[in-house]
């Protein structure tokens, strides 16, 4: 058995709900398959707005509700009846759960998870009916009845047992039509929807997969897997062909949007490989994830966890800080460096003692033991100090397979590809004339004032 998931970056519109479809046909015929599909892409943000609740939104559920009607009837022209009334029985929740939120009632967590998973349970009609069109048997199945979770709203947590045993009468072979599951969602013990954060679609298909103990999952993307640095900020990245399990977690904890941080985990327990892919170009390789990555000693990508508050603790314990990303304490009187997702500063300020806190962002490198190699730290530092870029702090050795910098958010850019290019220019397919764009750009950036 294989798990497919789908990102919304894979499920924008009605080709790419056709390609989707088209690939897990294709993995049909060779095998049973689990498909996740997270909501079609932009869709989890106009419900993030909406939770705000401004008094228009009437308008913004009309424009999600033909928006996805739309595509339902590209893809299947004048059928699909029983789609397009889920569709519209998911949007008149989604209006009454709008009108709760505007009352301004107590369990505004639970309806807000509601909201959020709106955009997922309505993707799965559309995948749905994009595999019937192609004459393929397919059922849709809501992933609160098989996902079980505590009840932190936003950000539930998988109970893994409770989830493997639902799976086990869901998925149990009898019914041949492919399951399609929707990504992100879970339900608490009461039933109540709750959502797993931001990206967990990728989580779904971990949990799915490790619960029904797969061959192997795959992560359907629109980049050629998991790359060398964020295209985002470097323009000379490549294809990583091969990553180990730990180095996958390391970055995805770092920052790297393609895997859900979560994801690693389950199925490295059991040994079940991943493999991302990229739905835009479906032949290409991408990066199988597996135990092994034959990498030992080398860099192997950079990530960047943008948004990031540094603070300096006088005195301070880091329990009283919780969940750190980097953390540095070398000073006389026990001053401490930490930082954390900006995401969270706002709740610690005031609430801890500190002599300064500043915007920063952690870049960190990623490899199979580099930090037990001089070499690496050595020559990150070095290509750092060359174009002027201060490291507001550095740490390594807490993991043997992460060398993480802090430097000033304004920076990061530009550190990111000054070290990519100076720690990962032994690779196949760099575009050396890109970055010395992006480079010169920056450098014109930094020229000190006279
Ligand atoms: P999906 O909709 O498929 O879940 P995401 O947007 O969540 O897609 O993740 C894919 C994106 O992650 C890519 O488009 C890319 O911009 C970003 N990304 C950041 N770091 C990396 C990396 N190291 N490798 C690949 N993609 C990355
Ligand atoms: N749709 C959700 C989000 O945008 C989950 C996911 O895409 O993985 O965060
Ligand atoms: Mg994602």
């Amino acid at each position: 058995m294989r798990v497919l998931k789908f990102g919304g970056t894979s499920l924008a519109d009605r080709q790419r709900f056709e390609e989707a479809a088209r690939l897990v046909e294709e993995a049909a015929k060779d095998e049973q398959v689990v498909v996740i599909a997270s909501a079609v892409a932009g869709t989890t943000n106009r419900l993030v707005a909406l939770i705000e609740v401004s008094d228009d939104w009437t308008e913004e559920v009309d424009v999600i509700e033909s928006q996805h009607l739309g595509i339902l009837e590209a893809l299947s022209p004048g059928c699909c009846e029983s789609a397009v009334r889920s569709i519209q029985a998911v949007i008149g929740g989604l209006r009454s759960d709008l009108r709760s939120l505007e009352a301004d009632p107590a369990n505004r967590k639970e309806i807000a998870d509601r909201v959020l998973a709106v955009g997922e349970r309505l993707s799965v009609q559309l995948l749905g009916s994009a595999l019937q069109s192609r004459g393929c048997a397919a059922r849709v199945i809501d992933a609160a009845e098989a996902v079980v979770t505590d009840s932190s709203f936003g950000e539930a947590q998988v109970d893994l047992g409770a989830t493997r045993y639902r799976c086990q009468r869901l998925f149990n072979g009898r019914n041949t039509a492919t399951p399609i599951v929707t990504g992100f969602i879970g339900a608490d013990p009461h039933g109540r929807t709750t959502t797993l954060g931001r990206g967990g679609s990728d989580f779904t298909a971990a949990v799915l997969g490790a619960a029904l103990d797969v061959a192997r999952v795959e992560i359907w993307t629109d980049v050629d897997g998991v790359l060398t640095a964020p295209p985002q900020f470097v323009p000379s990245v490549s294809s990583i062909p091969w990553l180990s399990y730990e180095e996958a977690e390391e970055l995805s904890f770092f920052g790297a949007k393609v895997l859900h941080p979560q994801t690693v985990r389950p199925l490295a327990e059991r040994g079940i490989p991943i493999h991302v892919r990229n739905s835009l170009e479906p032949a290409r390789r991408g990066t199988e994830i597996a135990a092994h990555s034959g990498t030992q000693g080398r860099v192997v990508a950079a990530s960047a966890f943008e948004d990031v508050t540094a603070f300096r603790l006088r005195n301070g314990s880091l329990a009283q800080v919780g969940e750190v990303l980097m953390a540095c304490r070398a000073s006389a009187d026990g001053t401490t460096l930490v930082a954390v997702p900006s995401s969270r500063a706002e709740s610690l300020i005031g609430r801890i003692q500190e002599d300064e806190h500043f915007a920063a962002s952690v870049l960190t490198l990623v490899g199979h033991d580099i930090a037990l190699q001089p070499w690496v730290a050595g020559r990150a530092l070095e290509s750092l100090a060359r174009r002027g870029i201060a490291v507001r702090s550095f740490a390594a050795g807490a993991s043997p397979h992460t060398v993480a910098l802090l430097v000033d958010r304004s920076d990061l850019e530009y550190a990111l590809c000054t070290i990519h290019d100076a720690l990962m220019l032994d690779r196949e397919t760099i575009s050396v004339s890109r970055s010395e764009t992006a480079r010169a750009k920056k450098e014109i950036h930094h020229v000190p004032a006279a």
